[in-house]
């Protein structure tokens, strides 16, 4: 695999649009711009062939959403099956609202979509936005694919920790906690991706052993914390459905917790809307349990599953935390928009409190402040990080980092 250039970020990109006219017009601006590699596609299906053939090669793809045979709304699902990890910027002459659901689609298939430019175009701002990329960190640190015999013995050397992402109240702009999320290395040092490295894990049979482990190391990371006088945050973790299936689960949990000397009320049991349709007496007496044993329960990612409100009024959950693709497109998409106000009705008709993830900006974050939302997540506040650095985040003045947009938002 080529070896990735921080110096020059943007070194292939694919033009995929079946007007010729436009590719000659954009292959020529993209290479006076010094972009090395440029391929073009008249249409979804060779494009997608050109990424299964070279899937870590593409550094940015333009995707004209109108084409024969396999037109770029399809393409979207190729490009998540081929693992596409580059940067995608839509173009389409289409109404501003169908561009809008594009995007929303690009990001429900987990592709790093940087934007949308109508058609008839200015070629300048495609190559400003291919040029400047976006702030997710998905593209600017390309990572090789995960594979079960590289996660086995990552597991078996214990390369696995927890980074530590903050969260934030939003009345207050104070430090609430921070959510746990598992990291794991391979022999070289290479971060893995972690949904890969859990869904492989997953599928695999070993997502309880990492559970376990990330269980372990959050506990002895928050009694160091309380050690150093930072206690009273809240630590979240995920949970995937099938750990549930043990039925010793919820009191292991409880143990585990008791002998520490923590108080179960100081963790967040995060879990997917997927929970639903997974085995729901077992799942229900499992969650159950945890909320009688004082453990909180999010439901994490909402709006991207199938849920309705009399399902998810069956299980005891306390928290909701509306997934990051309605935050970030709901600035542009009246959608997104009302998926937002529907989640904070809801949340509110059912008791819950309401938590925004992947807020990247001062404008997302004004919107969960519109909203009520009461706690904020994302980029704008930090990315998750190690719990050395998260330690040094909470002691500068537990969220001073994290209190400053916030002040500006207010004070403005
Ligand atoms: P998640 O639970 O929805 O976690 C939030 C993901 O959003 C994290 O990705 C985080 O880095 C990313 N994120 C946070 N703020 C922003 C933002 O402002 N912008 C953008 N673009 N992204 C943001 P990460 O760490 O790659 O984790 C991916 C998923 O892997 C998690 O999604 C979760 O479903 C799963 N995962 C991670 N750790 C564990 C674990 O220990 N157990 C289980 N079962 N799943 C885990
Ligand atoms: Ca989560
Ligand atoms: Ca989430």
């Amino acid at each position: 695999m080529r070896k990735f250039d921080p110096e020059k970020p943007v070194g292939t990109v694919l033009i995929i649009d079946d007007d010729p006219l436009f590719r000659m017009i954009l292959e020529q601006v993209f290479r006076a711009n010094g972009i090395g590699e440029v391929l073009v596609a008249q249409d979804g299906a060779i494009a997608a062939g050109i990424l299964a053939a070279r899937p870590n090669e593409v550094d940015a793809i333009t995707l004209d959403l109108s084409m024969p045979n396999l037109d770029g709304v399809a393409f979207l699902r190729h490009a998540k099956a081929a693992g596409y990890k580059g940067s995608l910027l839509l173009i389409s002459g289409e109404h501003k609202t169908v561009l809008a659901s594009a995007e929303r689609l690009a990001s429900m298939n987990g592709l790093n979509c940087i934007g949308t430019v109508p058609k008839p175009v200015d070629y300048n701002l495609i190559v400003q936005k291919i040029m400047q990329g976006s702030p997710s960190e998905r593209r600017s640190n390309p990572r090789p694919p995960v594979d079960i015999d590289r996660l086995n013995a990552s597991l078996l050397a214990s390369r696995l920790t927890a980074y530590y992402q903050p969260r934030t109240f939003v009345k207050t702009g104070r430090l609430s906690g921070a959510e746990a999320l598992a990291r794991m290395w391979d022999e070289n040092g290479t971060l893995m991706d972690a949904g890969e490295m859990i869904n492989l894990a997953e599928k695999h049979g070993r997502i309880t052993d990492i559970t376990w482990r990330i269980i372990e190391i959050v506990i002895e990371d928050c009694r160091q914390l309380a050690r150093q006088g930072l206690g009273g945050l809240d630590f979240s973790f995920n949970i995937s459905a099938s750990i549930l299936d043990n039925g010793q689960f919820p009191d292991q949990l409880a143990e585990k917790v008791r002998l520490s000397g923590l108080q179960p009320s100081s963790f967040i049991l995060e879990l997917t809307e997927s929970i639903i349709p997974h085995n729901t007496a077992a799942s229900l007496e499992a969650l159950t349990r945890l909320r009688m044993a004082g453990f909180k329960l999010a439901i994490d990612d909402f709006g991207t599953g199938l849920s309705n409100i009399d399902q998810l009024a069956m299980y005891p959950f306390t928290e909701l935390k509306i997934d990051k693709s309605f935050m970030q497109a709901a600035s542009t998409d009246a959608f997104s928009r009302a998926c937002v106000e529907t989640s904070v009705a809801l949340a509110r008709e059912l008791d819950l409190s309401v938590v925004a993830e992947g807020v990247e900006t001062p404008e997302e974050l004004e919107l969960a402040r519109l909203h009520a939302i009461d706690e904020v997540q994302g980029y704008l506040f930090g990315k998750p990080m190690p719990f050395a650095d998260f330690l040094s985040y909470a002691k500068a003045g537990a969220g001073r980092a994290a209190r400053s947009p916030l002040e500006a938002l207010l004070a403005s």
